[in-house]
């Protein structure tokens, strides 16, 4: 007899042994149809794999991530299979799922193949795909592997079978077409419904530019048709998003090959809208009892020998700045939190004037390689909205949960409305990895978890994903597309402390170290403003929009009125301009719909004459004339809707 246990903990007992998939059916057979792979005891296998043990199972559909990788998997099987029929004599490499579909690598020897085939090889994969072939997955001897991948002279499999070790190779056969894989199928290539081939790339055997370059295929695959559509018309959207794009668009941002790459310069519109973004954090930090600090751009080399940093961004970031004098040698900084220890080491504090809250709105300078650089979200030189606290043991609780108000602050005034957390705790089975006590770690781990359950927040333990210096949180935002960004993170740290020796004097009259937690809410300004354009599609919350109003007159003769409109606008605080050139009506109006600008203003003979203005909204919504009045209050009743005050 086997107990298959599964994931909601309910044990059901068979007399023989059976497959995944029967197990599936014994649930039920509408869910069985759904079912497309399985993991028994944390190792994934396939839905028709015998268990003939007792067991965990957990069985998964396309709605998992686990069904997803098996999904795109073996997918990559069928393209593998499409390309050999089409193109014979090529080679084969690795194929694996990626986050978003799969991809294969080939070596095409002398044949050719570019975009404008893809079309061709869908509609093989797709004919493969609906004769329903089974995936089966069997295991091979080394000798046997070696011999199969000899024969066809693929050096590549040969070297990758090589590697592995004699009785855990497997090879997987659907159809006519056999590769080298680990497993975790779906039942049938006839689930696959749907394939689009995204595009044609180059890639290097293993990642090394010194090895041979391999054409990488990229496609992604659904079970059904409509789910292709709405993700092709998702990436449609985020094209039209992106923020390089956007960026441009509305004069926020820019690069300059002779600055130098990944180095963004902020044009005169984003440096207001990033100006006003500092200026809302700085106020809520206010309000919360941070204190604002400055620190230079550079620092001696020992500083970041000192904090460890050295050793983390050293050889592989920008290289020490030397002076005329011998062995002086100073870094750009690639992290703040050195700087404000020795803030805090500026004089002794009693238990009593604790915690204190550095906050600097600072720059950093890390080098990324320049094929890693994207926009604004990979960057050379960017600035956190960092601050670093220092509290005593028994603080810890309720700061960790004033900073987490401030970052669900943060978020909602943002319209990031839908976001996750992931607290990342020690390896109980590696004590010897982390520093600090076991006290102090128990202490700082509760204070996390208590803080997101008593918040009732969406969130998920990742065990053994804390750093060595401490436990974090984690916030996970999805944005209008549905994509998951990490932003704000909130860290523990018993490490620093101890390495500039922060002591604080207790009620004890003995000297003891503070524990110091670092949290960024928005990451990196730059980082932060690229993914809330894509969030917005440069459609910013009112408060933030760099330019609200921008008021056209008919005609010349409605300048000046124009003009009087501009200063009662300024007199209610409102963000306004006059496009006053001499164009037409329908030009101006577009052009302010490409800038984004929420609320268009037109005057001309009856708005003066009844002193009142026209209002259009972004978008086209004719809200009609009302007075400059009525108009401040439809402007402070929305942005009141997003912005509210920061309250502790
Ligand atoms: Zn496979
Ligand atoms: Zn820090």
């Amino acid at each position: 007899m086997i107990k298959i246990t599964l994931p909601d903990g309910s044990i059901r007992t068979y007399d023989n042994s059976l497959t995944a998939m029967d197990v599936a059916k014994d649930i039920s057979e509408g869910f069985a149809r759904n079912v497309i792979s399985a993991k028994f005891n944390d190792t994934t296998i396939e839905t028709s794999t015998l268990l003939t043990t007792d067991g965990n199972l957990t069985l998964y559909t396309w709605k998992n991530e686990e069904g997803k990788k098996a999904f795109w998997h073996s997918s990559a099987h069928v393209l593998a299979q499409a390309l050999e029929e089409l193109y014979p004599g090529i080679k084969l490499t690795i194929g694996p799922a990626i986050d978003n579909g799969f991809y294969y690598d080939v070596d095409f020897g002398t044949h050719a193949i570019s975009e404008k085939d893809l079309k061709t090889v869908e509609d093989k994969m797709i004919t493969i795909s609906r004769e329903k072939h089974d995936f089966s997955l069997r295991e091979i001897s080394k000798a046997d592997a070696l011999s199969y991948y000899q024969e066809q002279n693929n050096e590549y499999k040969v070297e990758l079978i090589e590697n592995l070790e004699d009785g855990t190779i497997s090879f997987c056969d659907h159809a006519t077409f056999t590769d080298l894989c680990r497993g975790g199928h779906i039942p049938n290539t006839g689930i696959i419904k749907a394939v689009k081939l995204l595009s044609v790339a180059g890639a290097y055997w293993r990642g090394d530019e010194t090895k041979t370059q391999l054409t990488r295929i990229y496609g992604i695959s659904f079970p059904k048709q409509k789910e292709l559509k709405e993700y092709l018309e998702m990436l449609e959207e985020a094209k039209k998003r992106d923020h390089r794009k956007l960026g441009k668009e509305l004069e926020l941002f820019t690069f300059s090959k002779k600055v130098g790459q990944g180095l963004p310069l902020w044009l005169p519109k984003g440096t207001a809208l990033r100006h006003r973004l500092e200026d809302f954090l700085k106020k809520a930090q206010t309000t919360a009892g941070y204190e604002m600090v400055i620190s230079p751009h550079i620092g001696q080399k020992e500083l970041y020998v000192t904090s460890g940093h050295y050793e983390k961004y050293g050889e592989d970031s920008f290289q020490p700045i030397k002076t005329p004098k011998m062995d002086e040698e100073f870094l750009l900084k690639p992290m703040n939190c050195p700087h404000h220890c020795e803030i805090y080491n500026f004089k002794p504090y009693s238990y009593k004037e604790l915690p204190k809250r550095f906050a600097e709105f600072g720059t950093v300078y890390r080098y990324e390689q320049s094929g890693e650089l994207h926009g604004m979200t990979r960057v050379r030189c960017f600035t956190q909205d960092d601050a670093h606290i220092f509290c005593t043991p028994d603080q810890l609780d309720a700061e960790f949960e004033a900073v987490i108000d401030l970052v669900e602050y943060v978020f909602t005034s943002l319209g990031f409305e839908n976001y996750s957390t992931q607290v990342s705790l020690r390896d109980p089975e590696n004590p010897s990895k982390y520093i600090g006590s076991d006290e102090n770690w128990n202490k700082a781990e509760n204070a996390i978890l208590k803080a997101v359950k008593s918040k009732g927040m969406d969130y998920v333990v990742e065990t053994g994903e804390a750093a060595f210096y401490g436990p974090k949180l984690d916030f996970m935002v999805k944005d209008a597309l549905g994509r998951s960004w990490q932003l704000g993170t909130i860290q523990v740290d018993y490490n620093l402390p101890e390495r500039f020796d922060l002591t604080y004097k207790g009620s004890d009259n003995e000297l003891h170290r503070p524990v110091m937690i670092h949290r960024a809410p928005f990451g990196s300004m730059e980082r932060f403003i690229a993914i809330l354009l894509e969030h917005t599609g440069g459609n910013f919350p009112l408060w933030l929009m760099p330019e609200q109003v921008i008021i056209l007159s008919i005609s010349e003769k409605y300048e000046k009125y124009a003009k009087n409109v501009l200063n009662l606008l300024e007199n209610h605080e409102i963000r306004a301009l006059i496009d006053n050139r001499n164009e037409t009506m329908g030009k101006k109006i577009r052009e302010a719909e490409m800038k984004k600008i929420p609320y268009m203003i037109i005057v001309g003979e009856n708005e003066e004459n009844e002193n009142k203005i026209s209002i259009r909204k972004h978008g086209g919504e004719d809200l009609g004339m009302i007075s400059v009045d009525e108009f401040s209050n439809i402007i402070d009743i929305e942005v009141n809707k997003t912005l509210k005050k920061f309250n502790v």
